[in-house]
């Protein structure tokens, strides 16, 4: 059992994690941050998919993501 948590106001849209998660847990949210970016945002309904493989956190040049297993 793995998740992941993206820092909203940390994330600038760049959709790296998103491209290279294995199994495209990832989405673009709808709601803007305080800097104007729409933030990745992790599909929580498939969270049992997620490996915990940390893809998402190494890709992300911001550091917005923690991986708990
Ligand atoms: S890689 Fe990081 S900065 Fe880029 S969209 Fe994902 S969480 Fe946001
Ligand atoms: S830890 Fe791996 S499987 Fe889970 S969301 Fe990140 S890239 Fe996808």
């Amino acid at each position: 059992m793995a998740y992941i948590v993206i820092d909203n106001e940390r994330c600038k849209g760049c959709y790296f994690c998103m491209k290279y998660c294995p199994r495209t847990l990832i989405k673009k949210s709808t709601d803007h941050n305080r800097q104007g970016y729409f933030p990745a945002e992790f599909d929580r309904e498939q969270e049992e998919r997620c490996t915990g493989c940390k893809t998402c956190a190494q890709m992300c040049p911001d550091t917005a993501i923690e991986v708990y297993k």
